[in-house]
């Protein structure tokens, strides 16, 4: 034990106020996942950070209320999607895609460029087997000490939980779909 005391000592990375990059996960079946993520985005931008979002599984050529913003402020979101979901019949592509997706993104990763780096939906990839979650793991240690990354989606692979600093699980008490049959809103969803 030194003077601080037990508590303080075993966490050294409290006293320090210099950047410290965190892997933030974004998960559950409750609405916010990417909202939460969007809303760092504007906070950081807001801090002069440059931040980058890839998109999965949205269409490249998405409009939504978040690309909109972004164009007018600068920011970069790439929709990486090409409308393929698992629902694909042709799963030797959608691994392709995903594959040369993830590709990108990693790159974005390791260029260090970035201060924040956000992987939107990019946890289905994962839990379908399409990228391999090791390898994941593997890039995110190698990243720039200092860079951010957030991972969005539902069923976050135990692997990647466990390896991350910072997890979330939106949980769903009450959506107006389910309760009212209303459909997603210009402005709230997209
Ligand atoms: P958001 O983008 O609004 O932050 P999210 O990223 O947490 O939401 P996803 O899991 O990506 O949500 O789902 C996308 C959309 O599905 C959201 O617009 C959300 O409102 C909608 N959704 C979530 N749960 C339900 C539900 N139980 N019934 C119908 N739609 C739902
Ligand atoms: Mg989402």
């Amino acid at each position: 034990m030194n003077e601080q005391g037990p508590e303080r000592s075993a966490h050294p990375a409290r006293r320090r106020r210099e950047r410290h990059g965190l892997v933030i996960v974004n998960t559950g079946e409750g609405k916010g996942k990417t909202t939460a993520a969007l809303g760092v985005l504007f906070r950081a931008w807001g801090r002069d950070f440059r931040v980058r979002m890839f998109q999965f599984i949205k269409h490249t050529g998405a409009r939504f209320g978040e690309q909109r913003a972004a164009e007018r402020l600068g920011i970069r979101i790439e929709a990486l999607g090409d409308g393929f979901t698992w629902l694909s019949k042709d799963m030797e592509r959608t691994t392709a895609l995903a594959v040369e997706q993830w590709g990108r993104c990693r790159e974005a990763i390791l260029q260090g460029g970035e201060d924040i780096i956000i992987l939107d939906e990019f946890t289905y990839a994962m839990h379908y087997g399409w990228v391999s979650v090791d390898e994941v793991i593997e890039t995110l240690k190698q990243r720039p000490g200092t860079l951010h990354v957030i991972i969005t989606g539902r069923y976050a692979p135990q692997e990647l939980i466990d390896f991350s600093d910072l997890v979330t699980e939106m949980r769903m008490v009450k959506h107006p779909y389910e309760t009212q049959g209303i459909k997603a809103q210009q402005g709230i969803e997209f």
